[in-house]
């Protein structure tokens, strides 16, 4: 395996996915030169309380676009209906077909378990499409992979049923700022459907310089229990941002030397 330069792919279930539970990744992964690729299995449509699905959708989309062309990414947004995902054979499908024609060695996704009902259903379809990408009667007229790449399951805090298990913790402390700015593209989110969904301690300003000392203190306030469950995990105190991610033992099992290329700059637990 990697002969040329790992690639990443992160199916996320919303446009924004990517960015809150991998955006410290992706920039590692392009300062080193390594491609990113971000896909949003849904089009996001549901996510506004205000704005109809006509009107969100292309903005969405080109948030998602803005957001990647910031560190270099390609982006892509399918057409399933947000908040209405299943793990069914049209996803299943759709999702082997863009491990096969991207061929990630790292793909990150969400567990089968999270508050999200999409998320969970992603998870699963990922977890289903794995293996099957290896297998050449399936979707016989797209050419099937040697070798299923490493899946991941993005950071989350749930425990049932069964917790969130560290393999590898990243410090994104000098992502931070960076994070940030391709959060700030999602605009419809962070500043407008997530203040109204979860609440915000204070409201959202108007002007720009306000709005990112706004957001910067909202998303740490969002990232304060990841923070305080996951920093203890790294070998430096102080981590203002951290990811964890789990790897799957539904696909391929890497050694430890090309799981360290996978997750550059994040450290291996000993849990
Ligand atoms: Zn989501």
């Amino acid at each position: 395996m990697m002969e040329r330069s790992p690639k990443l792919l992160i199916l996320g279930a919303h446009p924004d996915d990517a960015e809150f539970h991998a955006g410290a990744l992706s920039i590692r992964y392009r300062e080193q030169g390594y491609s990113v690729r971000w896909v949003s299995a849904t089009n996001g449509q549901s996510g506004h309380h205000t704005e109809p699905a006509d009107v969100l959708v292309p903005r969405r989309r080109a948030e998602a676009a803005l957001s990647a062309q910031l560190i270099g990414a390609e982006c892509e947004v399918w057409d399933f209906h947000d908040g209405s995902l299943q793990p069914d054979l049209d996803l299943r499908h759709a999702i082997i077909r863009e491990i096969r024609a991207y061929q990630p060695d790292l793909v990150l996704t969400h567990r089968p378990w999270d508050y999200h009902p999409d998320h969970r259903a992603l998870g699963q379809a990922v977890q289903d499409a794995c293996y099957l990408v290896t297998v050449p009667r399936v979707l016989p007229d797209c050419p099937a992979v040697a070798h299923d790449p490493v899946v991941a399951y993005m950071v989350d805090l749930f425990q049932r049923p069964t917790p969130f298990h560290a393999d590898f913790v990243l410090d994104g402390t000098g992502e931070l700022e960076c994070v940030l700015e391709l959060l700030a593209c999602h605009a419809s989110q962070v500043f407008e459907f997530l203040p109204f969904s979860f609440g915000s301690d204070e409201p959202v300003p108007d002007r720009p310089d306000d709005r990112k000392r706004w957001l910067s203190k909202w998303f740490q306030q969002s990232i304060q229990r990841r923070v305080e469950t996951f920093a203890p995990l790294l070998d430096r105190p102080g981590a203002k941002l951290v990811e964890a991610y789990e790897v799957s033992e539904y696909a391929s099992q890497s050694n430890p030397k090309e799981l360290a290329i996978l997750f550059p700059g994040c450290q291996k637990t000993q849990l």
